[in-house]
C-alpha cells in the first residue's frame, strides 16, 4: 500500500463491494489509485471496512482486460479453461468497431426470444437502466434479469405484496432512535461491517438487541437474546413469537385498526403455532420465545434486520411476511427507530432493482402488465412494443437454455459460472449458447464461455449513481482512466443498442438519469446536479430541498386503501432434508474479507493475504468425529456434486451443520447448493442442503 501521506489528489466516490454505500476519498498517484479513506457519507460517517479501506487495487491488477476479445476459431472447446493472464490460444485481440459488431449480429441473428440478458448489481444506476431497456426495447420481451435473483428476490415479493414497496421503510441508522432491535438470518459484522458499528452502538448505549441465526456470530457478544434456530426453522419460531403477542395481547390494537388488513385471518392463523408446540421444531425453549416476543411487543421503538438467512429459502417469501406481520402487529413501521430492513447485499441491488433489472417490473417496480404502466414507458421510448408478459428469471433463463429457447446471451458484469445454484447447469448452460457476450473487468468464469468479452471499467474508472441499503442516491464519480482500450459500460451499451437498431443517442450517464427521472417517481426532486452538489439524496425526496425521508409509511402504505396487509405463512419444510446418504446440513454465505465470486477481492492484495484459501467451517466436535484436524482436507457431497476443501473449527456451527463460503472457484460452494426455487421471489435455496462430509484423501 506504501506511504498514505503522499499522493497528488482525491476523488470522491462510492465503496464498490456492499450495499451499506460508504462514502469514499480515492487518494490517486500516477494515475493509480494508492489509498483510500472514508468520507462523511450519510451511511458511514467516516468509516470504512477492511473491504473499503484496502481492497481497491484489484482495479490496477495485470488481469484487467484492456482490449475487447474474440474467441478464436481454433479455441478449444467451452469450459472452464482459460487462464486469465494468458488466454491467447482461446481468445484473439479486437477492435471496438469488431467486437460490437460481432456482438451485435449474433444477437440480431438469433434476435426475438432466443436472445436472453443478466444485467449487474455492480453497475450505476443510469447502467443498469440502459440494460433492460435493450433487451425490452431491443428484443421485445421482458427476459431480463439479476443478482437480486439470488438475495433479496423473496424480500422484495414479500414487501411488495404486502407493504406496497420494495425498499427498506427506513434507514439503518435508525437505530439509533430504536430501543429493540431484531437482526435475524444476518451476519452483519462480517457482511455489512459498517453497519453493524452502529448496531454495536446501539447495544453499547443499552438497546436490546434480539439476534437470531442457526450460525452463531460475532454481533451474539452485544445481544440481549441469542436464538441459534434449526436451520430452515424461522416460520415456526417466528409465528410463535407472534402466537405470544397474540395471547397475552401485546398487540398495538389502534395501529393495526388504522394501518393494516387481514388481521383476523392472522390472528386465528397464529392459534395453532404455540411456543410450546413450535419448539420441537425450532429449537428455542419455549420460555426464550415468550421472552423475546415480550421484549420485541414492549418496545416504544424497535426495528428488524434481516439477511440472506431469512430470503435464501424455498419458504424465503413466508420468512419475510412474518417479520412483516411481526412489524405491522406491533405498529413498529413509519416512526422514528421503528421500521423494516432487508440490508441489500451489492453495492447497487437496490439501485438496479429500482432501475428496472426485474422480469416482471419496469423501473420503480411498475409492472409490466399494466397498460397504463407501458404507454407510458412506450412514450418516453419511443417504442410501442414493450410486452406485456412477465419475463424468465436468472435461474428460468438457464433452464430455457438448456431446453433450446434461448441461444443468445449479453451478461453485463455478472458471473453465473460461479454464482448459481447446482453451478455445473449453469456453466453446462453457458456451454451450450450459440452466442455469449460477456462484459466485465477481468476474464471471470462466465467469460471463460464467451464468444465476444467487451472490456469494461471499474468502479472508481466511472461516472454514475448507485443506490445503497439506506436508499440513497450517490454520486460515483471516475478517479482514474480505465486501462488500455477498456470503456465505461454506459457507453459500451449505447454502442452496442446502436448496431442493434435502437438510435439511442445517450452522450452522458447525465442523460440517462434525467430520462430515469420522468419514468421513476421514486427520483422526484433527484436531479443529476443536486447529487453532484450533494453527493447523496434519499428517496423520497420532497422538495428539491429535502435530503430525502429516512422513515416513509407514517401514514400509511402505497397499497389499496393505504393499508399494509398481513399474509399468513405457514410451516414449509426445506426441499432438500438431510437422510442417512447426505445427513448434514450445508448452508452457504460469504466471509468479510471475500467478495461474492472473489472476481476482485481475490486479486487484492490485503484481502487475499488475510483469506488466501478456500475453507469451511464445522463444529470442533464434528471434526473430531470426522478425525480430522482443523486445516485437515474434507470431502463435502451433495445429490449435485462433490468438492475437497480445507476444514477450520468454528464453535459458532452447529454440529450437524457445515458453514462454505462462495467466493473459491477451486472449490466452488455452488457445485453443491440446491436449485429448488421459492415459488413467489424465485430464489434458490443456497441456505439449506444436505450434505454427506466425509475425511478427504491428502495423497
Ligand atoms: Fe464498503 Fe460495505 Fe465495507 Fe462500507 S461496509 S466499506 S460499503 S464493504
Amino acid at each position: 500500500i506504501g506511504d498514505t501521506a503522499d499522493y497528488d489528489r482525491e476523488v470522491k466516490s462510492v465503496c464498490p463491494f456492499c450495499g451499506v454505500g460508504c462514502q469514499v476519498s480515492l487518494k490517486i498517484k500516477d494515475d493509480k489509485v494508492k489509498f483510500v479513506e472514508g468520507i462523511n457519507g450519510p451511511a458511514n460517517e467516516g468509516r470504512l471496512c477492511v473491504k473499503g479501506r484496502f481492497g481497491f487495487d484489484y482495479i490496477h491488477h495485470d488481469h484487467r482486460l484492456t482490449k475487447p476479445l474474440i474467441r478464436r476459431d481454433d479455441a478449444p472447446a467451452k469450459g472452464l479453461n482459460v487462464d486469465p493472464g494468458n488466454w491467447g490460444d482461446v481468445f484473439r485481440e479486437a477492435t471496438w468497431d469488431e467486437a460490437l459488431d460481432f456482438a451485435a449480429k449474433g444477437m440480431n441473428d438469433l434476435g426475438g426470444t432466443k436472445v436472453a440478458g443478466f444485467g449487474s448489481a455492480k453497475c450505476t444506476n443510469e447502467e443498469a437502466y440502459l440494460f433492460q431497456k435493450m433487451i425490452r426495447q431491443g428484443f421485445g420481451h421482458n427476459n431480463v434479469d439479476h443478482c437480486t435473483r439470488l438475495c433479496h428476490a423473496s424480500s422484495v415479493a414479500a414487501l411488495m405484496e404486502n407493504v406496497g414497496s420494495g425498499a427498506v421503510t427506513a434507514t439503518f441508522n435508525e437505530i439509533e432512535n430504536a430501543d429493540v432491535a431484531i437482526v435475524i438470518g444476518a451476519n452483519p459484522i462480517e457482511n455489512h461491517p459498517v453497519a453493524a458499528t452502529y448496531f454495536k452502538q446501539f447495544a453499547k448505549r443499552g438497546g436490546k438487541l434480539i439476534v437470531m441465526d442457526p450460525r452463531g456470530q460475532a454481533l451474539k457478544r452485544f445481544s440481549t437474546h441469542m436464538l441459534q434456530f434449526r436451520p430452515g426453522a424461522d416460520v415456526s419460531m417466528l409465528n410463535a413469537i407472534m402466537h405470544v403477542i397474540v395471547e397475552e395481547k401485546l398487540y398495538d390494537q389502534q395501529y393495526i385498526e388504522a394501518y393494516t388488513e387481514n388481521w383476523e385471518a392472522e390472528k386465528a392463523h397464529l392459534r395453532d403455532f404455540s411456543p410450546e408446540k413450535m419448539e420441537g421444531i425450532c429449537g428455542i425453549p419455549a420460555e426464550e420465545l415468550r421472552a423475546v416476543a415480550r421484549t420485541f411487543a414492549g418496545a416504544k421503538a424497535g426495528m428488524i434486520f434481516w439477511g440472506m438467512g431469512v430470503s435464501q429459502h424455498i419458504h424465503g417469501t413466508d420468512n419475510s411476511r412474518c417479520l412483516i406481520s411481526l412489524a405491522l402487529m406491533t405498529g413498529q413501521v413509519g416512526r422514528p427507530g421503528a421500521g423494516l430492513h432487508p440490508l441489500r447485499g451489492q453495492n447497487n441491488v437496490q439501485g438496479a432493482s429500482d432501475a428496472g433489472l426485474i422480469p416482471m417490473f419496469l423501473p420503480d417496480y411498475q409492472p409490466v402488465s399494466d397498460d397504463g404502466v407501458r404507454t407510458a414507458f412506450q412514450e418516453v421510448w419511443k417504442d410501442d412494443g414493450v410486452d406485456p408478459n412477465n419475463g424468465l428469471t436468472v435461474t428460468e433463463i438457464l433452464d430455457a437454455v438448456h431446453a433450446g429457447d434461448i441461444e443468445s446471451m449479453y451478461i453485463l458484469g455478472e458471473n453465473p459460472a460461479m454464482s448459481d445454484p447446482d453451478v455445473e447447469h449453469a456453466r453446462d448452460a453457458l456451454a451450450k449458447l450459440k452466442h455469449l457476450v460477456v462484459q466485465d473487468i477481468f476474464i471471470t468464469e462466465t467469460a471463460n464461455y464467451a464468444d465476444v468479452i467487451l472490456p469494461a471499467s471499474a468502479f472508481a474508472e466511472k461516472t454514475g449513481t448507485v443506490t445503497n441499503t439506506n436508499r440513497q442516491v450517490q454520486m460515483g464519480r471516475p478517479a482514474v482512466a480505465p486501462p488500455g482500450d477498456a470503456k465505461e459500460d454506459w457507453w459500451i451499451e449505447v454502442e452496442l443498442a446502436k448496431r442493434l437498431g435502437l438510435g439511442w443517442t445517450y452522450t452522458h450517464p447525465r442523460d440517462v438519469f434525467a430520462e430515469m427521472t420522468l419514468l421513476m417517481p421514486s427520483l422526484d426532486n433527484i436531479t443529476w446536479d443536486r447529487l453532484e452538489d450533494e453527493n447523496a439524496v434519499t428517496y423520497p425526496s420532497l422538495s428539491p430541498t429535502d435530503p430525502g425521508q429516512s422513515i416513509v409509511f407514517a401514514d400509511g402504505f402505497p397499497r389499496q386503501d393505504g393499508r399494509a396487509k398481513f399474509t399468513p405463512a405457514n410451516v414449509i419444510a426445506p426441499d432438500d432434508v438431510p437422510d442417512v446418504d447426505y445427513p448434514m446440513i450445508l448452508t452457504t454465505g460469504r466471509q468479510l474479507e471475500h467478495w461474492h465470486t472473489g472476481s476482485m477481492t481475490r486479486r487484492s492484495k490485503v484481502l487475499d493475504a488475510v483469506e488466501p484459501e478456500a475453507n469451511c467451517s464445522l463444529h470442533p466436535s464434528t471434526l473430531r468425529k470426522l478425525d480430522v484436524e482443523p486445516g485437515g482436507l474434507l470431502r463435502l457431497t451433495t445429490k449435485r456434486g462433490s468438492i475437497q476443501i480445507m476444514a477450520r473449527a468454528d464453535r459458532a456451527v452447529a454440529p450437524d451443520m457445515v458453514f462454505l463460503p462462495f467466493a473459491y472457484v477451486e472449490a466452488a460452494a455452488n457445485i453443491l447448493t440446491n436449485p429448488a426455487v421459492d415459488p413467489y421471489g424465485k430464489i434458490p435455496e443456497f441456505k439449506f442442503s444436505a450434505v454427506r462430509v466425509e475425511k478427504a484423501d491428502e495423497t
